[in-house]
């Protein structure tokens, strides 16, 4: 016997349908490469998704097909994102800061049919186009025709593809497991990993985010999503912004011009921002050189990264925002935990005490439940004191990687690869990791990938690579060199050795030299011990 209510599908065409009628006049607001004020309504947007879902009809493409998008946040990719999921293709975002090689191998990996692309990645693609063969077409997310001049028949603009098509569709009834989202992880090592969300799952996350110990979102918000869009969906506000109702504001290539967001928010009346440490780090440099305050906005969302004291307090003491601290992964479409209210009790708690409990990543958003284990694999206990590798289980958690049964969840619950510790009140706080990798600027570094570079150099011996604090980045790498002989590399020659073998921008900001290198029971390279070693090294 089951229960008797009704097996409603939860899918985006859900969240789509709502928006359309409930907030169809939301404003969106968009910078993008061939406007420098974009505006449009959720409605305006929901009608052009029904343009794509007959585009994608009249190239034939099947529910699951993958479609891939390289852009920035604005209204077309917000398009995109209901166009092609609700018309049960997956909308497959792909982060263009990554490597050509990378973008390569992640096309080729989801078997993409069509790629949507911004101007500026045109050359990023046209580099590796030949390499390219299930594309049957690129689309330029553009009105400028000029731009798709010479560059093959495969080759056209959005909006000419677009325009010669009905607003309305007649959107599928899908399934709520049915994949509609794909996002690739570098956050390990080896190739990039596909994350395949389902729409039961986002659309999960987004009843979960949106409620008012997490992200607070109703419709008297505007949101302005810096996170990009290429990153886990932009952590869900696209969704979000449609089921509560706000109006949303997409910086386009300007997500990391504190000039323009400080301009945007003031403008258009921001109440929550969302993104990580560095572009924050950014903004009240700029805020403070320029005393500028920003009354409207009430809510910073962090994330990626823990968020650094020092601009914790600035925006709380002297902007007067609700710091908002999220953990998350891309395998968990993302939140994880949120470290938002404060219980009433814990605001009695002496400055000092609550501060501290402030900066830890939080606690697990109804939906996700943790876990910590030992090396043993023991369960240890939440007593604050305890760190543990951090497992989590939920309706928004990976089950499998995206064309990898090789990699397995252990006994139902997902490996974050996170060390952390949980308090007796439940909130947790990263204390390490176990994964080999460097987080700049919100992007992964693969630590691995660089000494496998640089061991290939005959007079090193042994490489490490670990991340060390960095004032504007968060984290950058140190390469650690244990040498055959005597003769040390200079900087730039580890430079001119690394030039091609890895992007520039996961170039080792600087080097040191020990006797060796220490190793585990097992012989690797026993990275914890390096970073103790290394522990308050300075650039
Ligand atoms: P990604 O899949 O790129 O979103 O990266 C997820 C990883 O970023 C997590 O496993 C953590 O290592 C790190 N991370 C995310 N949010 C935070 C945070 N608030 N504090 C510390 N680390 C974080």
């Amino acid at each position: 016997m089951i229960g008797s209510m009704m097996n409603y599908q939860l899918t985006l065409t859900s969240i789509m349908q709502h928006g359309k009628q409930i907030n169809p006049n939301k404003e969106v607001v968009s910078i993008t490469s061939d406007h420098d004020e974009h505006r449009c309504t959720l409605s305006d947007i929901f009608e052009r998704s029904a343009q794509v879902a007959n585009l994608l009809k009249s190239h034939n493409i099947q529910k699951g097909d993958r479609i891939a998008t390289l852009a920035w946040n604005d209204f077309r990719h917000m398009e995109l994102y209901y166009g092609l999921g609700c018309s049960g293709a997956v909308c497959h975002t792909i982060n263009p800061r990554l490597h050509p090689d990378q973008v390569n191998f992640i096309i080729n990996d989801a078997s993409d049919k069509i790629v949507f692309l911004d101007v500026m990645f045109i050359d990023l693609i046209k580099a590796i186009e030949a390499e390219l063969p299930t594309v049957e077409q690129f689309i330029v997310l553009t009105s400028d025709v000029a731009v798709v001049e010479h560059l093959g028949e495969k080759w056209t603009t959005y909006e000419d593809a677009i325009s010669v098509y009905s607003t309305e569709f007649d959107w599928p009834e899908l399934n709520e497991n049915d994949p509609c989202q794909l996002c690739y992880t570098s956050g390990t090592t080896g190739n990039p990993k596909g994350v395949q969300y389902s729409h039961r799952a986002l659309v999960l996350h987004t009843m979960a985010a949106i409620v008012p110990d997490a992200f607070s979102i109703g419709k008297n918000d505007c949101i302005l999503p810096v996170v990009p869009m290429f990153h886990v969906n932009a952590w869900g506000i696209p969704y979000m912004a449609a089921m509560a109702g706000c109006k949303l504001v997409f910086a386009g290539s300007k997500v990391a011009d504190p000039e323009v967001l400080a301009r945007l928010i003031k403008q258009e009346g921001v109440t929550l921002a969302a993104g990580v440490p560095t572009v924050w780090n950014l903004l009240a440099q700029y805020l403070q050189d320029n005393n500028i305050s920003l009354p409207s906005l009430k809510k910073l969302v962090v994330g990626g990264t823990a968020m650094p004291p020092h601009l914790y307090r600035y925006f709380q003491d002297e902007q007067d925002m609700a710091i908002i601290h999220a953990w998350g992964m891309t395998e968990m479409s993302p939140l994880g935990t949120i470290n938002h209210i404060q219980a009433k009790e814990m605001q009695k708690w002496d400055e000092d005490t609550l501060f501290e409990q402030k900066l830890k990543q939080g606690v697990p958003v109804y939906g996700i439940e943790l876990k910590l284990v030992n090396d043993d694999g023991k369960e240890v206990a939440w007593d604050g004191k305890t760190s543990g590798n951090l497992f989590v289980r939920g309706p928004w958690v990976v089950d499998k990687y995206f064309n990898r049964p090789d990699v397995e969840n252990v006994n139902g619950w997902f490996d974050t690869g996170d060390i952390s510790i949980i308090d007796e009140h439940g909130y947790m706080k990263i204390t390490d990791r176990s994964k080999d990798v460097i987080k700049s600027g919100g992007e992964w570094i693969s630590s691995v990938d660089i000494e496998n570079a640089m061991m290939s150099h005959p007079e090193v011996s042994l490489a490490a690579v670990i991340g060390v604090e960095h004032p504007k980045w968060d984290e950058r790498p140190l390469l650690i060199i244990q040498n055959h002989g005597d003769a040390e590399l200079t900087h730039d020659e580890v430079v001119t050795f690394l030039i091609g073998k890895i992007a520039k921008w996961w170039m080792p900001d600087a080097i040191a030299y020990v006797d060796a290198i220490p190793m585990t029971a097992t012989g690797k390279m026993h990275k914890l011990k390096l970073r103790d070693v290394f522990d308050g090294y300075t650039f």
